[in-house]
């Protein structure tokens, strides 16, 4: 039994896989306590956007934390948290006018849909039906949970979740499928309140692309039916998918937008949830029962929004979006060299991201060949963590191509000597 107390995330603590130290990181760099470091190749957890540590992040940060810590923010406010929101409507789609504050991913998309349902019930005409697509993720809480795909994660906690109503997933030949399940879903009363889709690329489902036009087909189904649009950015914004947000690649916008982590460039933990204009009209009322009624306690921490603000003048001062590009020529490059390899099937690459799956005996999240690859890179220095037998690479945009050849030949390496194992049935 492992003696340390911490209950970590999304770890079968049984398996008795060893779970590193980090003392300190820098750029795309993990550092442990005894000189042994990791390239951290997934931007823990999708987070990291310029790099650990960076400069002018931890900077604002250590300047913020002089001044103000933390304040309530039902009926106060504060500097870092009134730039940040002038701040995003001057880098968003000009229709995203209102700005809410949460701490997650998941805190983003609970507000998304109380949002949608508050607005809905507060013009008198209350739908609570959502639309989600096949495959997606939404995070880890019971209100995200209910919009995502359901599977092994969440079978235990299934009694608890709202019923949605699923449409396929858009895969290449079959879009028109999908186009029509949202259609058929619009005109069955009683209306759907909102469809909540990740844009572009399903991250957790298994890095699952499909095309702007799909997306804006989407977007086109549920303006005609004016159902809300919600685009859960939390992974695709801020870059990932070559554009600030992917939505911009379909020339959508949508009625509410979820960020989160690259929102503090992936230093400290916030979200937003952004909505048009309409949505806080139909909130808007001398009447206290229509009051938007969500806060958690954390709501727009200060430190977390210069955090924030720091990385929003990362971006309109720096040179981000050619970063982005570059790095998006990289990883195409290397990409094509690795599906070269016989065992790696369906390669696909959206901006920064690249990921293919290996030709394994069992797929799926709890493929055997995920935790072996995930301890075989660990081993070789790489923070790589596999989505069962998807492999996707998605360092920060600091990395370099040296760096991402040591990820790549790591990559090649594991494709010759587990295969070899597993055909041989050895562990
Ligand atoms: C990670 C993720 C979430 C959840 O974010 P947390 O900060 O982990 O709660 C929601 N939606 C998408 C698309 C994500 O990738």
């Amino acid at each position: 039994m492992n003696q340390s107390p911490v209950w970590h995330a999304f770890t079968q603590h049984g398996l008795g896989e060893p779970v590193p130290l980090i003392e300190r990181a820098e750029g795309a760099w993990l550092h442990g306590a005894d000189g042994s470091r990791w390239l951290d190749a997934i931007s823990s957890w999708w987070v990291t956007t310029h790099g650990h540590c960076h400069p002018r992040i931890m900077a604002a940060i250590r300047a913020q934390t002089e001044r103000l810590d933390q304040l309530i923010f039902a009926g106060w406010t504060h500097q870092p948290a009134e730039d940040l929101a002038r701040g995003l409507r001057a880098i968003m789609p000009e229709t995203l006018t209102r700005v809410f504050f949460s701490d997650s991913g998941s805190t983003a998309v609970e507000v998304a849909l109380k949002m949608a349902l508050g607005h809905w019930a507060n013009l008198g005409t209350p739908r609570h039906r959502i639309v989600v697509m096949e495959h997606s993720y939404h995070g880890d809480t019971i209100g995200a949970m209910s919009v995502g795909a359901r599977g092994v994660f969440n079978q235990a906690y299934a009694p608890l979740l709202f019923d949605v109503v699923r449409i396929p997933f858009p895969a290449a030949g079959a879009e028109q499928a999908t186009i029509d399940a949202l259609d058929a879903a619009c005109r069955e009363a009683p209306a759907p309140a909102a469809l909540i889709v990740e844009p572009l690329l399903l991250g957790a489902g298994g890095m699952l692309g499909y095309g702007a036009a799909t997306l804006a087909e989407l977007a086109a189904v549920c303006a005609r039916h004016d159902v809300l649009f919600i685009a859960d950015e939390v992974m695709t914004g801020w870059g990932r998918t070559g554009t600030l947000l992917a939505c911009e690649q379909a020339g959508v916008v949508p009625d509410i937008l979820c960020l989160s982590k690259g929102l503090t460039g992936g230093a400290l933990p916030l979200a937003v949830t952004m909505a048009a204009e309409r949505i806080f009209e139909s909130h808007y009322s001398t009447d206290r029962t229509k009051t938007f009624f969500h806060s958690s306690s954390y709501t727009a921490n200060p430190i977390a929004c210069a955090a924030a603000n720091a990385n929003l003048a990362i971006w309109t001062e720096e040179p981000v979006l050619e970063r982005i590009s570059a790095l998006g020529t990289m990883q195409a490059e290397r990409l094509a060299d690795i599906s070269l390899h016989p065992r790696v099937e369906a390669p696909r690459r959206i901006g920064t991201i690249a990921a293919f799956d290996i030709a394994a005996p069992e797929g799926g999240y709890l493929a055997a060949i995920g935790p072996k690859l995930t301890a075989f890179f660990r081993d070789r220095g790489l923070l790589l963590r596999p989505l069962g037998s998807t492999v996707y690479v998605m360092p920060p945009y600091c990395v370099t191509g040296d760096e991402l050849d040591l990820v790549y030949s790591a990559i090649g390496e594991a494709l010759e000597s587990l295969f070899d194992d597993l055909q041989t049935g050895s562990p």
